[in-house]
């Protein structure tokens, strides 16, 4: 091997859900929103000038930041703005796991903390679930360099209470916890009036799944200006313009209407109930989810056969080829009529 070669830097890529392009699919595998995003989103972008793209977009981000900081009543320096939440995570990850110490979070989560860890060279250190696949709070009583988890947690859907987080808190002052609340809209409890409390606190949403705009790319933290100028000051010495002119005009219509992601999130949350039911007279069992999903699993048949049967129908579900989650599938909520042809669909497979 050529010493250019045996230079190249090798990492293991977390891999995305699939983006397949059926016209009759029914896609129920990225936690996408079935809905469509806010209807002034669609304005701004109808009126939007292909001229002005000459010109870089605004670094600091400035409109969208006061439009989340004005929603969530908090000082325009307390948000940071990128390109998901996943951009967000990333640049958390490296401004704040700085220590020799191991960060924490869950076995079974999003999996790409393991991945950042890798990529940046951070130690880190995973807590089992319970076997009903629960969040233990004690086992992140112990010296660690950061601790980050979602709320509700990913692929299970289990919310945990702010009475446990806060537990964590006052058990770590001296570590950065990072709550990743990319589905607390539909029914979780955000960390946000905790912040004025715990200086070791930051807290991370996206507008991907809640406000229907995954295909925009925009995440933001919330966090004391002190944590949320470090996040700056090691953005700006990476990219600067991260945020394009597009996102920060239609992000900030959609920050804008606060009823349209009422109404829609509960619209969802109104299917995810009934799914639920459904679900459970056909034998499926499930952690009680307070996402736009469900992670299901069924004593009577082999999880990756029902998703490959799942496929052949272009009814796409996720399966996690992982050791303690192998009989699961997880489910997207989609809109009533998405969930009726899944249910026509696994009535007729159990059936067989
Ligand atoms: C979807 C998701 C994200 C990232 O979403 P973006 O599209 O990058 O904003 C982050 N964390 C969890 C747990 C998610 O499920």
């Amino acid at each position: 091997m050529k010493r250019f070669q045996q230079n190249i830097r090798k990492v293991v890529p977390y891999v995305p859900g699939d983006q397949p392009d059926f016209p009759d699919m029914i896609k129920l595998n990225t936690n996408e929103n079935p809905y469509p995003p806010a209807p002034e989103v669609q304005e701004v972008l109808a009126k939007s000038n292909a001229e002005q793209m000459r010109l870089y977009p605004d670094p600091t981000a400035h409109q969208l930041n006061a439009a989340i900081a004005e929603a969530y009543g908090v000082e325009e320096a307390q948000v940071f703005t990128g390109v998901g939440s996943d951009d967000v995570l990333a640049m958390i990850f490296q401004t704040f796991f700085n220590s020799d110490l191991p960060i924490l979070f869950p076995d079974i989560t999003y999996a790409f903390y393991p991945v950042w860890c890798d990529l940046f060279r951070i130690p880190y250190e995973v807590q089992p679930l319970n076997e009903k696949l629960e969040i233990v709070p004690e086992d992140y009583y112990k010296p660690n360099g950061g601790i980050v988890f979602p709320n509700p947690n990913a692929p299970t859907g289990i919310a945990l209470p702010s009475a446990a987080i806060e537990e964590i808190l006052q058990h770590n002052p001296e570590s950065l916890v990072v709550v990743d609340e990319a589905y607390v809209d539909f029914g979780g409890e955000t960390v946000l009036p905790l912040l004025k409390k715990y200086e070791n606190l930051i807290m991370v949403q996206t507008f991907s799944k809640s406000r229907a705009m995954a295909g925009e790319r925009i995440g933001f933290a919330i966090g004391s200006v002190e944590l949320i100028k470090a996040l700056h000051d090691v953005k700006y010495s990476f990219n600067s313009y991260t945020m394009n002119r597009s996102a920060l005009d239609a992000g900030t219509a959609a920050v804008q209407n606060a009823a349209y992601l009422q109404e829609t999130t509960a619209r969802i949350v109104k299917t995810r109930e009934h799914t639920k039911q459904v679900l459970a007279e056909m034998g499926f069992r499930f952690p009680d989810s307070k996402s736009n999903f469900l992670f299901v699993t069924h004593p009577d048949c082999d999880a990756h056969e029902l998703f490959e049967a799942l496929r052949e129908a272009h009814i796409f579900v996720r399966w996690f080829d992982s050791p303690r989650i192998r009989n699961y599938l997880r489910i997207t909520i989609g809109t009533d009529a998405q969930m009726e042809s899944l249910f026509a669909f696994l009535r007729a497979y159990l059936k067989k």
